[in-house]
């Protein structure tokens, strides 16, 4: 294993461009360094240790935007109060991530790079509409999260690129979720997320280990911005259809997937939001 300790980021995207490409980045480690022991094919490579460019870890406000750095850990965000009342999904997804240990070494950016269909950061990212701004040597690119990921663990990001910042806009909202259902609260990985968000912007419906990528589900966003009618979760199962693929794996069965997701769906915008569902229907609580 070669490890690269660049100093100032102009150096870290020098030698990204330098190594055509063979240069991994390194943030917290959580997850690349999981792999490292088992997979034989990790131990020789060369990895670029992001740690000492300190100028990548504070997350910044702007008149519009809370700008998270390329650095900034789940940690650096469960202690901002700010970002509690303006953004509460980020403080919730955060605090569920791994354990405290894991919170404090895991970036949001290594969240979105390591692309997991199944990851708690992305999701809530997504339904604030982040923008993932990537660097290389003389290039700046914006990309917003969702059209960030093109297939199961490919996206809009060249190996050149540095992660340096997500922007987030400041907007005020009117009704958010995030559900993490998994075997237990702490050190699980997702059978199934969701984040919804609603503002003047419109309704964001984001579901995470649903599909090849975490994606937004614009059958439904469709369905809430017309205030479609419901009578029960069964009568979303169609939207969810168009949106997303589970699949069976070790955690879970797509028929699970599916029906919690309408049923946390169904209850939750019933009962704090306001959408019109039928009110003499009654349903079992999502479990
Ligand atoms: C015990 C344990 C529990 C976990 N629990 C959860 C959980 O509950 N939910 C969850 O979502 N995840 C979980 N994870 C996974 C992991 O902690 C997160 O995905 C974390 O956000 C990864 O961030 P990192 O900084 O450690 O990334 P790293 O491991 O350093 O990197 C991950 C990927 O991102 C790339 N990368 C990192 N930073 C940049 C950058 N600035 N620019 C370009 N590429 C970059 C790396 O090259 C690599 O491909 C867990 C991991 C462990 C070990």
């Amino acid at each position: 294993m070669t490890v690269l300790l660049p100093r100032r980021e102009r150096e870290a995207l020098e030698l990204l461009a330098s190594h055509s490409g063979d240069a991994v980045p390194m943030a917290g480690g959580t997850d690349l360094l999981v792999q490292w022991p088992v997979r034989l094919e990790e131990r020789g490579k060369t990895y670029l240790d992001l740690s000492a460019l300190t100028a990548l870890k504070p997350l910044r406000w702007s008149t519009d935007e809370l700008i998270l750095g390329g650095l900034t850990t789940y940690w650096d965000v469960i202690q901002e109060p700010r970002v509690r009342e303006e953004f509460p999904l980020l403080v919730e997804a955060a605090r569920q991530v791994g354990a405290i240990q894991i919170q404090a070494r895991g970036t949001w950016a290594g969240n979105i790079v390591n692309a997991s269909p199944a990851a708690d950061g992305v999701p809530v990212l997504m339904a604030y509409d982040a923008i993932v701004v990537l660097e290389s040597l003389g290039a700046r690119e914006e990309v917003p999260l969702d059209r960030f990921y093109l297939g199961y663990k490919e996206m809009r990001r060249r190996s050149d690129q540095l992660v340096v910042a997500i922007r987030i806009p400041r907007r005020p909202y009117a009704y958010s979720l995030f559900e993490k259902v998994g075997s237990r609260r702490a050190q699980a990985i997702a059978k199934l997320g969701l984040a919804v968000t609603h503002c003047e912007a419109g309704w964001r419906v984001v579901a995470a280990s649903m599909a090849p990528t975490i994606r937004r589900c614009p059958a439904i966003e469709r369905l809430l911005e017309e205030r479609a009618p419901v009578r029960g979760p069964d009568d979303l199962l169609p939207a969810i259809d168009r949106d997303v693929s589970p699949i069976d794996d070790i955690r879970s069965t797509a028929h699970y997937r599916r029906q919690v997701m309408a049923r946390l769906l169904y209850h939750d915008l019933r009962e704090r939001s306001g959408w019109p569902c039928d009110p003499n229907t009654q349903h079992p609580a999502p479990t």
